[in-house]
């Protein structure tokens, strides 16, 4: 019996990897999918639920749909312990938000070729598309990953190989490079033409990146929070699960307060709230809010304002607010903020 080749590929459930499996698949490569969770990616099996699911909500389990559908194997490989040390100091910088990009492929990338012996493949390949992402795929990124992970020459993106140089894969002849694509640049229409013709019909939407790491709000709430880290406190990952929740303020370069903005996030918020200053409205609905820092009696009056704005309250002259916190409970009675007031704080 002929053996078939087989090949490793990153699926992060996209249309674009999908589509480089399906290439391969039928030219009877057989695949077997990895995917790397992060914990910061919008389609994250290993995703905890909260009350906020990010800029374009929830898409869990699409990599695993994908492999389902294709008939091929997918593992999911928890990194996220690792990825806090990768996202918070990274080798080659951020893009435009939060996001370490070329970090975070050049660790999935040298982690599928550490896997290419344990499944006997042949090759990695990506649903990377030349030009199409501005921070990982130009041609020397692109080139800069293959030779910095290990896999010059067996690291395949048969969306555009026939725009980039011949792998050794191609050379070999494990894959028939006739029957690769081109493709190039940001637009996704040869892409959707692609998977009209194979017949693909759901899919999830393309859309700016893999992870909400690239959210320009998540960036900026993000990059404050390690501005105001303090010197050798370690990060975990509730403190990055915590930035996904509620509305976020900075009050002052000491202390951040996050209000839930809905009873999910209330919800959400709660274990945050244990081992830390915390604010209820007592009379009237309102949110759960948290406070991150070091507080002053006056910041409790503060946050105990900007927690009654946001409450049913906010037009009465005054709001109780239960404050609770080390191992202390009282009330206080405070004016709503002014709307125009508790703006200037907002992450936005
Ligand atoms: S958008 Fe960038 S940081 Fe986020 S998962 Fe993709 S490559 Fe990694």
């Amino acid at each position: 019996m002929v053996q078939k080749i087989r090949a490793l590929g990153l699926i992060s459930g996209g249309l674009d990897s999908t589509l480089a499996a399906r290439l391969l698949i039928d030219q009877g490569i057989e695949v077997r999918g990895l995917y790397f969770s992060t914990g910061f990616c919008l389609s994250d099996p290993n995703k905890k639920e909260h009350g906020s699911e990010g800029p374009r909500g929830n898409l869990c389990h699409e990599a695993l749909k994908v492999g389902e559908d294709l008939r091929f194997a997918v593992d999911v490989i928890d990194v996220s312990e690792e990825y806090l040390d990768i996202v918070t100091n990274p080798r080659w910088g951020y893009g435009k938000n939060a996001n370490p990009c070329i970090d975070c492929r050049m660790m999935m990338l040298r982690k599928a070729k550490q896997l290419l012996e344990k499944y006997q493949a042949r090759f990695v390949f990506t649903g990377e598309v030349l030009g199409q992402r501005p921070m990982t795929q130009h041609r020397a990124t692109m080139r800069q990953l293959e030779k910095g992970s290990g896999l010059d020459g067996y690291l395949l993106r048969p969306l555009s190989a026939l725009r980039l140089a011949i792998t050794e894969v191609e050379q070999q002849a494990l894959v028939d490079r006739t029957r690769l694509k081109g493709f190039t640049g940001r637009g996704r229409k040869p892409q959707m033409a692609l998977a009209a013709e194979l017949g693909l019909e759901s899919y999830p939407q393309p859309a700016g990146g893999c992870c909400f790491l690239t959210d320009p709000v998540y960036g900026r709430k993000f990059h404050d929070f390690l501005k105001h880290l303090p010197e050798g406190q370690k990060v975990t990952q509730e403190d990055f699960i915590l930035l996904k929740i509620g509305r976020h303020l900075r009050l002052s370069d000491r202390l951040k307060i996050v209000v839930g903005r809905n009873e999910a996030e209330n919800n959400a918020l709660e274990p945050f709230a244990r081992n830390r200053w915390s604010l209820l409205p007592v009379d009237v609905v309102g949110p759960l809010a948290v406070l991150e820092g070091d507080v002053t009696e006056d910041d409790l009056k503060f946050a105990a304002q900007v927690v009654a704005r946001y409450s049913d309250g906010k037009h009465l002259d005054a709001v109780k607010i239960a404050v609770t916190g080390e191992n202390t409970e009282r009330e206080l009675l405070v004016a709503p903020l002014e709307e125009e007031e508790t703006q200037q704080y907002i992450f936005k």
